[in-house]
């Protein structure tokens, strides 16, 4: 690698740090990009995986295939432990590497909000690990539920809390009452599916905010026709692995809670020494530059930017928006030139509650019902990296469509390795 080039590093290959590798394709720049793992994690469809739906190669894919034949690129599996701004040097796993610029792109991990019992009995939705535990956990209290005599015991195994009305809360709900109502009960016809309980608990007083409230009214309908049970207003307080209680006291007896009610900013962001704003996200300048270190730029999930008022959504679009910005900025500033401003322009927001169900907001067209779910479809195999798994995922969703039936309901992981059972 040309020593006399300026070189950029890049922590995180998600849909940040990735974006910012590949448009740096041919830049005059030597690129290296430090993931922990060696595969980039199409996150929107983890719950998939939770619910049984598709399997983990389905919805990764490994960042050495993706960016094979990039000359000027070098890519190191290792976590980055800490980060000292003034020598311009990270501190990794594998030793130490120093930058000319950095683009800080960690995202995010789950906010439990300190609730300790919640975090320890709990699943977060967040990496292959977390959706793993979920789906060998559920399947297991289908096997233990098909073998109970103890009515009470059984309910317990069956009941399904999910926390968060946000879109992942709502599209894993929609596919865990799938999996349950429509696909379990070939496998085992023995289980009274009256026994079930699958609840959304929402904190506030609707579903999807940030859309449309006739779109969060429509999506309750279609959660409900699915056999979801949607609650307000009534927080969880703790959970024992076998006891959901809720702020109010009331208790109710299941062993499953999947926590999608919160993200903050990736540990590394706590290491930085610069500041923060709210969940830990790192507060950068409108050009994406940290104020005290123009060379480092923050972008994704780990970083805090408002506009119209309103802080950013950590959402992909931003993200690999951002990308675009730090890309043309690095160039801007190797040329010694100002760098631009970012300026987010929001493609809309899509949920979908399972099979002929989603909501769409766009611009001023909102949608739900059968067309917005073509259009998550379409929306969500275009996005996917990877020719292949393209093709494998429509597979799975098309057998799953036409035959109720999924694929990858497969106890992997020996008990010990999973939360509470
Ligand atoms: C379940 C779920 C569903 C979602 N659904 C949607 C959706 O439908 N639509 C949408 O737009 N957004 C969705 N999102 C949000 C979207 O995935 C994120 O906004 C997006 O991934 C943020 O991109 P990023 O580059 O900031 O971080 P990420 O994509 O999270 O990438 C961060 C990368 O940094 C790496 N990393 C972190 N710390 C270190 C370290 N110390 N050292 C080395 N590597 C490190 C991680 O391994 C990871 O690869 C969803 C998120 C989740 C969890």
């Amino acid at each position: 690698m040309d020593n006399r080039m300026p070189r950029v590093v890049i922590i995180g290959a998600g849909f940040g740090g990735l974006w910012v590798a590949r448009a740096l394709a041919g830049a005059p720049v030597a690129v290296i990009l430090i993931d922990k793992n060696n595969y980039h994690l199409f996150q929107p469809l983890l719950y998939q995986v939770a619910t049984a739906a598709l399997a983990p190669p389905d919805i990764v894919y490994p960042v050495r295939t993706i960016l094979r034949g990039q000359t000027n690129l070098t890519f190191r599996m290792a976590e980055v432990t800490a980060a000292d701004l003034n020598t311009r040097q990270l501190s990794t796993t594998a030793g130490t590497i120093d930058y000319d610029y950095l683009i800080v792109a960690a995202g995010g991990e789950t906010n439990f909000f300190g609730m300790k019992s919640v975090e320890r009995y709990g699943f977060g939705l967040k990496n292959i690990d977390d959706v793993l535990a979920i789906r060998n956990h559920i399947l297991r209290l289908f096997e233990l539920a098909a073998q109970e005599a103890n009515a009470a015991a059984r309910r317990a195994m069956l009941t399904f809390i999910i926390v968060g009305g946000g879109p992942t809360g709502v599209e894993s709900a929609g596919a865990l009452a799938e999996l349950v109502y429509l696909v379990m009960p070939k496998d085992y016809p023995g289980i009274d599916y009256e026994e079930a309980r699958i609840i959304l608990l929402e904190a506030s007083n609707r579903l999807l905010t940030g859309l449309p409230d006739d779109l969060g009214t429509a999506t309750v309908k279609m959660l409900e026709k699915k056999r979801v049970e949607v609650r307000f207003g009534n927080p969880v307080a703790d959970f024992d692995g076998e006891v959901v209680t809720l702020k109010d006291g009331e208790a109710i007896p299941a062993r499953t809670l999947i926590w999608a009610a919160g993200i903050r900013a990736a540990a590394l962001a706590d290491k930085l020494g610069v500041k923060q704003a709210g969940l830990g996200r790192l507060v950068i300048k409108p050009t994406l530059q940290l104020p005290e270190y123009p060379e480092v730029m923050v972008i994704g999930d780990a970083a805090y930017l408002e506009a119209e008022g309103q802080p950013l959504p950590m959402v992909a679009p931003v993200a690999t928006q951002q990308a675009q910005t730090a890309v043309n900025n690095i160039r801007r500033l190797v040329q010694g030139q100002e760098p631009e401003e970012f300026i987010y322009k929001n493609p809309g927001v899509l949920a979908t509650i399972g099979r002929n169900a989603a909501v769409a907001h766009m611009g001023k067209w909102q949608f739900k019902g059968f067309f917005a779910w073509l259009l998550w479809l379409v929306i969500h195999i275009v996005r996917l990296i990877g020719f292949r798994n393209r093709i494998v995922v429509l597979i799975n969703w098309a057998w799953d469509y036409f035959f109720f039936d999924r694929a990858v309901r497969v106890i992997m992981l020996k008990p010990g390795k999973v939360k509470k059972e």
